[in-house]
């Protein structure tokens, strides 16, 4: 086993790995940003370097720094979390060509995933059924129009190298067409550094369903299950449960045996996450390979037993799965609300600055990941979440019961949070329903969110 882990990340999922490492028995590296100098992950690793200043490009991103700083403390193999460079197929290989083992799938599987249009003509080949749109990327607007003409409005023009909900409009009239075309493409642009784009037939109301998938290096795929993560705002995931509240067990088990067959398809090694949207009529798509840990695997943990950071690692060390599909006993439901440091009341604008006063829940099957403290400072320059709180119930409905509890004791003041958002929700009659599509949070922040409000106000004291 490894001796030494680099962990080329920072906040919650920084902390998560590192736990992982020491219960192990592998010392860990911390890297961070003078942004992130105070940092709970650097106090829990056996050593931590400097790699720069708080913009990513200087730290986070910047390959070479954080490849000597790993040659430097020694470690045998890079963790690299989820965002950053985690999709990164030049790093793979940087990682690779200086003799340490990345903690993820292959080059060519990131590189081919990474490129979703790609993706989706592989799937084609392979009669895996994706959303109607164009075969591979999109050059011009004449041929933008034809396809659109073709498949019918609405339409959604995605970033090929697109991640994080960033890169996409919706359009629903052909007049709208060219003026959004250029909008995605320089968004893509600017956020990806590659402006090519393609299409797809726009499903309205659909559900976001995933299947977890784990691959050793000895042919042995299985998967742990769904995540329904149909509760986003703006493309971004907010809250998500495992299982699904409304999948017909045909349909389960379908999703379960195409994510094994798209990760055999591809060589896929490590964890990973196939993601499909269900459309009102109960066909699936599929959306795309997301070839990382991803934001929301703890709910996967919680309902199967299985710590996914520490099969992680074991499959990069040429360890043989632990488990064969047969040994996958589904217990129970779990629900995970990402904690943003954002004001709801203030169009989501990011909160940052220093947290005073904190007060996490606990008790039985609930879990807080995060890596604030009294006195953390959240800065700017990083993502808006800054925890997850993770519940385990017996059934949907005491998971729901235990959630509204631990979120009524949770506190975080010095910055705005999305905790009254979630309180909502979990009161709200279509989600307890399970009652709910990719549209719900939408439909009710301008609508019958009134109701959503009160309850708020009596629980929470603040005048809406
Ligand atoms: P998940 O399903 O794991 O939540 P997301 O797509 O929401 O996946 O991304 C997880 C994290 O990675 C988020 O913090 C997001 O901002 C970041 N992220 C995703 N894709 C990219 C990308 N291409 N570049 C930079 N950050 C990204
Ligand atoms: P990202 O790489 O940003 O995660 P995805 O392709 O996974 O992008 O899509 C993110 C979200 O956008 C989905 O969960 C879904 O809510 C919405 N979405 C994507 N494609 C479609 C589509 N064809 N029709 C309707 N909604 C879509
Ligand atoms: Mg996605």
């Amino acid at each position: 086993m490894f001796k030494r882990i680099l962990v080329a990340n920072r906040g919650e999922i920084a902390v998560r790995i590192i736990r992982a490492c020491h219960e192990m028995d592998i010392e860990t590296v911390a890297i961070y940003s003078t942004e992130d100098k105070d940092s709970l992950h650097i106090k829990l690793a056996t050593e931590s370097i400097c790699i720069g200043p708080g913009k990513p490009s200087e730290s986070y991103l910047n390959m070479p720094r954080i490849i000597n700083a790993a040659i430097l403390t020694k470690a045998e193999a890079i963790h690299p979390g989820y965002g950053f460079l985690s999709e990164n197929e030049e790093f793979v290989d940087l990682v690779n060509k200086c003799g340490l083992t990345f903690i993820g799938p292959k080059k060519e599987t990131i590189a081919l995933m990474g490129n979703k249009s790609r993706a989706r003509e592989l799937m084609l080949e392979n009669n895996i059924p994706v959303v109607s749109g164009s075969n591979g990327n999109v050059d011009n607007i004449n041929e933008l129009k034809d396809i659109c003409g073709e498949i019918g409005y609405p339409v959604i023009i995605k970033a090929s190298s697109g991640g994080g909900g960033r890169g996409m409009r919706i359009v629903f009239e052909e007049k709208e067409l060219e003026k959004e075309f250029l909008n995605s493409k320089s968004e893509s642009k600017a956020c990806f550094g590659d402006d090519k784009v393609y299409v797809e037939k726009y499903i309205v109301n659909p559900r976001h369903i995933e299947v977890q998938i784990l691959a050793d290096r000895h042919g042995n795929i299985i998967h742990l299950g769904e995540r329904d993560c149909s509760i986003q705002r703006r493309n971004q995931k907010i809250l998500e449960e495992a299982p699904s509240p409304r999948l017909e067990q045909s349909l389960r088990e379908e999703l379960g045996r195409t994510a094994v067959k798209i990760a055999r398809l591809v060589g896929y090694i490590n964890a990973g996450t196939v993601e499909f949207i269900i459309d009102e009529e109960g066909s699936f798509y599929f959306l795309e390979m997301n070839t990382r840990i991803q934001v929301e695997h703890t709910i996967t943990e919680m309902v199967t037993g299985i710590d996914i950071a520490k099969e992680q690692i074991k499959i990069a060390n040429n360890m043989k799965l632990s488990y064969e599909q047969k040994d996958i006993d589904l217990q129970g439901h779990s629900i995970q609300c990402r904690i943003n440091g954002e004001d709801i009341f203030k169009d989501f604008l990011p909160s940052t600055g220093t947290i005073k006063n904190t007060n996490i829940p606990g008790g039985f099957n609930i879990r807080f990941d995060t890596y604030i403290e009294n006195n953390s400072y959240i800065s700017p320059y990083y993502d808006s979440m800054i925890g997850k709180l993770i519940v385990k119930g017996e059934n949907r409905l005491e998971a729901i019961k235990k959630m509204r509890t631990a979120l009524e004791e949770l506190r975080i003041e010095g910055i705005e949070t999305n905790i009254e958002l979630h309180y909502g929700i979990l009161h709200d009659f279509d989600f307890v329903k399970g009652n709910y599509n990719t549209s719900f949070l939408e439909k009710k922040l301008s609508g019958d969110f009134r109701d959503f409000y009160l309850e708020m106000e009596s629980h929470y004291g603040r005048k809406y």
